[in-house]
């Protein structure tokens, strides 16, 4: 019997982990895959991140996670009438399987218990506690008294529960040896819809240039890859000598107003299970963020669930006002995501919108 189990070994899941077990709770963390696992990322830390990384894990980002230019300097946005916006922020560059490895890695030093290549397949509570049936080198079974999903965008627990379907954005990367006249010190991003339909990006990591573009519709990830790449010759004099790597992902749909979904009863999600994911697919500090919000939560009224959704809730209405501001801020950007732009009054005051 453990107090807590939590699904998912990402930010959101160790961070939670960690939190818990250090404050003396018998915890569970299970990852579905090896880990090191791997997962489509560009990597990049902001200040934000970096900041609740030090706050929470009382300790910087360790350099081995980190990949070429390791110091970032920032976004240049290029919006839909390709205008151009230069975001200055100093910044980290890792390898997400190294990152999230040395996290799970501190939830482990903190007391928790890891297992990886064990899948959770379904959650059933019961009055007091919750049993999850997983799936790893042999099916079992273990119960606690609340589970945190932190299964990110493609697990499916939360879906199950909830019944809803998965309605994604998916990505494709390609990492690449040749050459660009963009600065690699920046995270590069286009709105423009001829080039994606939701955005489409250029990085650097480890002298690799990384290109990315993001679609609704599957089927049109060639057809926009194509585009992106032909805009980044003819404009930038990318010169592609050798293609190292692809990689295929999704990422969560956000819908105007930026609906969460805290959780029900004895099981709550967290990190992009949740929903919690900034524009451009800056998820990492949320998932930090929200982990560390439920964790508390928890550590803080054991005995209550209802007191312990009340209190997530709360502690998580800045990092849910954040999201709402940032998304807004690129609705007023890019018309193809003006859906996003927060028309209530009230609300466009509160986080320091122009009315
Ligand atoms: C192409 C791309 C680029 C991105 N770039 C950035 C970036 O540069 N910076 C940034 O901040 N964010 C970026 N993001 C977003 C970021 O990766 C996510 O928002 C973040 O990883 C969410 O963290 P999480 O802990 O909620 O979930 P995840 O990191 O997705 O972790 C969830 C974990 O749960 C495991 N899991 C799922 N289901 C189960 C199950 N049933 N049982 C056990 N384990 C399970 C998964 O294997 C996974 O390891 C990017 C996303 C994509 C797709």
């Amino acid at each position: 019997m453990f107090d807590v189990i939590v699904i998912g070994a990402g930010p959101a899941g160790s961070t939670a982990a960690k939190i818990l077990a250090e404050s003396g709770f018998k915890v569970l963390l299970t990852e579905k895959f090896a880990i090191p696992r791997y997962k489509s990322c560009s990597g990049q830390l902001i200040r934000k991140s970096i900041d609740l990384i030090q706050e929470y894990y009382g300790m910087p980002v360790p350099a081995y996670t980190m990949c070429t230019p390791k110091g970032t300097k920032g976004m240049m946005l290029t919006d839909d009438r390709g205008r151009i916006s230069c975001f200055e922020q100093e910044g980290l560059n890792v390898w997400r399987s190294s990152f999230d490895k040395w996290l799970a890695d501190q939830a482990s030093l903190s007391g928790a218990e890891i297992r990886d290549k064990t899948a959770a397949l379904a959650c059933r509570e019961q009055r007091d506690t919750v049993t999850v049936m997983f799936k790893g080198e042999q099916t079992c079974t273990e119960e606690a008294s609340y589970v945190i999903d932190c299964g990110g965008v493609t697990g499916t627990i939360k879906r199950k529960l909830l019944k809803k379907p998965l309605d994604p954005i998916y990505t494709y990367q390609t990492y690449n040896q040749g050459s660009i006249d963009l600065d690699h010190r920046f995270f590069h991003a286009f709105l423009h819809p001829e080039l994606s339909e939701y955005d489409a990006w250029f990085n650097v990591k480890d002298d690799l240039l990384v290109i990315g573009v993001a679609v609704k519709d599957i089927s049109k990830t060639g057809h926009y890859y194509d585009r992106f790449t032909s805009f980044l010759k003819e404009n930038h004099g990318l010169r592609i000598d050798k293609q190292l790597k692809t990689d295929k992902w999704i990422m969560s749909r956000i819908l105007p107003g930026c609906p969460v979904d805290h959780g029900m009863g004895r099981m709550f999600f967290a990190g992009e299970a949740a929903g919690f994911l900034n524009p451009m697919g800056e998820g990492i500090s949320a998932a930090v963020e929200s982990g560390y919000c439920i964790a508390r939560a928890i550590t803080d009224n054991f005995d209550n669930p209802e007191m312990i959704h009340a209190e997530y809730v709360k502690k998580t209405e800045t990092l849910h006002g954040y999201m709402k501001r940032q998304w807004s801020l690129v609705g007023e950007m890019a018309d193809s995501f003006r859906d996003m732009r927060l028309k209530d009054h009230e609300e466009r005051l509160q986080y320091g919108l122009s009315v």
